[in-house]
């Protein structure tokens, strides 16, 4: 599948400075964490040049970095998937619930993306956006408190967890209180990039 450019948002240093261990030491040959960082988002180092970082972090940030998506004018962006709940890496009752689109390209990057973070499980909602990417979808406010109700329901996800956390993705920040309201579930709001993901939910456990 060919990916257009605005269907993903990859790791800033500002986002990957937040999961190294800010300890500033030097050991990697970097002055700081953050000029790691910039070296990471740049290709410049490897992230086993820190010796001071948890190994499931390390892998998970390993395997969001190592992801190359190919870049083409594509018009696969408003395909939708038909399922309705996805499963990544065998989740249980208390893996995380996470809300996306039910556009085919952002479903394709988010399982990439698990698929190099095998240690992290969830359980993926893809909720009506009429095929659009979230970027698009949050500009368009298509992600809404009915269409998150309406995943919910119909992925059946309620009767696979003991818990009734969800969260939805950073470009969607604002509508948490509604969603709350209408789904009763309590809602956090997830990273801006995609790629972020596993990074977030190892650093929560
Ligand atoms: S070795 Fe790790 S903790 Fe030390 S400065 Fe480098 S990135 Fe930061």
């Amino acid at each position: 599948m060919v990916v257009e450019a605005v269907d993903f948002y990859g790791m800033s240093p500002e986002d990957i400075v937040k999961y190294l261990p800010g300890k500033d030491c030097g050991n990697c040959g970097y002055g700081s964490c953050k000029e790691f960082a910039v070296a990471l988002s740049e290709g410049k180092a490897k992230v086993d040049k820190c010796p001071e970082m948890a190994l499931r972090m390390r892998e998970s940030l390993e395997g969001a970095l190592s992801i190359k998506l190919e870049v083409h004018e594509a018009d696969s962006s408003m395909s939708t998937v038909t399922e309705t709940l996805i499963e990544v890496n065998s989740p249980g009752r208390d893996s995380p619930v996470l809300i996306t689109g039910n556009c085919a390209v952002t479903l394709y990057v988010l399982k990439l993306i698990f698929d190099r973070a095998p240690d992290v499980s969830a359980w993926i909602v893809p909720t009506e956006t009429k095929g659009f990417t979230i970027d698009h979808a949050a500009g368009m406010k298509l992600m809404t408190p009915m269409s998150v109700m309406r995943g919910l329901t119909n992925s059946g996800v309620s009767t696979k967890v003991d818990h009734r956390d969800l969260m939805i993705p950073g470009l969607c920040a604002g509508a948490e209180r509604q969603i709350e309201m209408m789904t009763k579930w309590k809602v956090k709001v997830g990273p801006r990039s995609g790629f972020e993901l596993p990074l977030l939910l190892s650093k929560e456990r």
